[in-house]
């Protein structure tokens, strides 16, 4: 069977009057039994003055899980307010035992981390919670990257990570009225199957591990059961 590739974003999936799918692309329509949003998510960055420099220098990583092994024994800074600068904190403390959680914002913290394992880590002192929040990033002559916080003191890191979550790219499957997390990721059963009858999901925008073998696993499972429907 012969299949095609077109290069267009899609604006919007709605149900068609026969039970499969219309897709609009470019003002085009193309219809379909079934579909399968692999549509990924958007990674949200911190905004800070200076940080554009450091950026492009890809000193500010998005996920330690990815690449958090390349900067075993470094200064490590995780930008976040929250339970999630905790827990990538917590992560990236078994690679160095010189990471800090920076705040970007003056919210109150709370006196106790709630998360158990991070109180721990913060006691043995293989994570350091910086109080004042972060005022400007300065990229150094050497390479490494100076945080000055809004109380003027300057704390200086070998690489940056930011802890602020991602946006699921899961709005297509919204008039369709398929189910998502409170995170906005669509969850779907073990075949990759929505809520929705025929529309199927996989990679980042499924709630889970955000993985090239995952997305590439669930691509796997998807499509078999896609043809196992159709
Ligand atoms: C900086 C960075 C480093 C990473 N490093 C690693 C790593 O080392 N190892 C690892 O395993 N994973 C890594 N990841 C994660 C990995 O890239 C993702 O898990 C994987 O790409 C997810 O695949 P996906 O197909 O779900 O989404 P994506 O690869 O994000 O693809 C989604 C695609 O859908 C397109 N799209 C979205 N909406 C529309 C629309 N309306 N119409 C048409 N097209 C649309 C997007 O343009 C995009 O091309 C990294 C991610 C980032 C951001």
């Amino acid at each position: 069977m012969d299949g095609s590739i077109l290069q267009a974003e899609v604006s919007s999936v709605t149900a068609g009057k026969d039970g499969g799918f219309v897709a609009t692309l470019d003002g085009r329509e193309v219809r379909s039994r079934a579909v399968l949003l692999a549509t990924g998510i958007v990674d949200q960055a911190p905004v800070l003055p200076g940080l554009e420099p450091v950026m492009r220098r890809g000193l500010l990583r998005q996920c330690p899980i990815c690449d958090g092994h390349q900067h075993s024994g470094q200064r490590i800074a995780v930008l976040g307010d929250g339970e999630h600068a905790q827990r990538e904190a917590l992560f990236l403390s078994h690679y160095s035992p010189h990471v800090s959680v920076v705040r970007l914002t003056a919210q109150a913290l709370s006196a106790e981390p709630k998360d158990a394992s991070f109180a721990a880590a913060a006691q043995a002192q293989r994570v350091v919670r910086l109080d004042s929040p972060v005022a400007q990033a300065r990229l150094q002559d050497d390479g490494s990257v100076a945080l000055v916080l809004q109380d003027c003191s300057s704390h200086v890191f070998d690489i940056l990570y930011a802890a602020l979550g991602c946006r699921p790219r899961s709005d297509l499957a919204l008039p369709l009225g398929a189910s998502r997390d409170d995170t906005g990721q669509l969850q779907v059963d073990r075949h990759c199957r929505t809520s929705v009858s025929g529309l199927y999901a996989a990679g980042d925008v499924v709630s889970g591990l955000d993985q090239l073998a995952v997305a590439i696993g669930h691509g796997a499972i998807a499509a078999t059961a896609i043809h196992n429907h159709c």
